[in-house]
């Protein structure tokens, strides 16, 4: 569970932010527990020892590698999860553990992209449009076969998700059903629907 960001574009640490009875952390790692043998949490270096969690690195990348180096080496599944998606349900991390089960080097869930997504230069040119409907959105819990992850991760390389450097290293990831609820809080924004959204539960 990376939970190491300091939330620059969201303006503070939305990790700790309420969400009814729980905070985004906490609420994205009950699902995770529900659905494996253990959770490890990573979290700002600062707060490591106050949260019982691992100390993240600067980027995204080096946060997993510093939760996987904490992941018992007997592990064989290993999901990777943004506590910036509380609403990921115990189905979604089943579905894409099942997916690994069945043979992929990883899972990821993906929705599909209703936008028109363009490829551009560093000037804002557009370089290409591709084919709407060969694309998907991708979100976390994502699930690696652990060896092929810890491969993945051995080069030390960076990349918004862990997918994209198991396929860089040759691993097959597969994409099962996402879920269009499991937002990540990303904007300010994003916490008023996730609280609304935890009062109706509530209601
Ligand atoms: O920045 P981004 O939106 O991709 O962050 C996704 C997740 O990665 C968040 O849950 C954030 O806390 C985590 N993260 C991290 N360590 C970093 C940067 C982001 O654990 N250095």
């Amino acid at each position: 569970m990376v939970a190491g960001g300091s939330g620059e574009r969201f303006g503070g640490p939305k990790q700790y932010e309420s969400l009814g009875p729980l905070r985004v952390l906490d609420r994205a790692v009950e699902a995770a527990r529900a659905a494996s043998d253990g959770v490890v949490v990573v979290v700002p270096p600062a707060e490591a020892q106050r949260e019982g969690g691992v100390a993240g690195g600067t980027t995204r990348s080096e946060s997993v590698r510093a939760g996987l180096a904490a992941v018992p080496h007997d592990a064989t599944i290993v999901c990777v999860h943004d506590a910036a998606r509380p609403f990921a349900t115990k189905a979604l991390f089943e579905a894409v553990i099942r997916a690994v089960i069945d043979g992929a080097d990883g899972a990821v869930p993906g929705v599909p992209v209703h936008d028109t997504i363009k490829r551009i230069d560093a000037n804002g040119v557009v370089v290409e449009t591709p084919l709407r409907d060969t694309l998907v959105a991708v979100q976390t819990p994502q699930a690696f076969r652990a060896t092929s992850l810890r491969a993945a991760h051995s080069a030390g390389r960076d990349a918004t998700d862990d997918a994209a450097l198991v396929e860089q290293s040759g691993g097959t990831v597969v994409v099962v059903p996402g879920d269009p609820t499991n937002r990540k809080l990303t904007h300010p924004d994003d916490l008023t629907w996730a609280r609304n959204r935890v009062a109706e539960e509530l209601r």
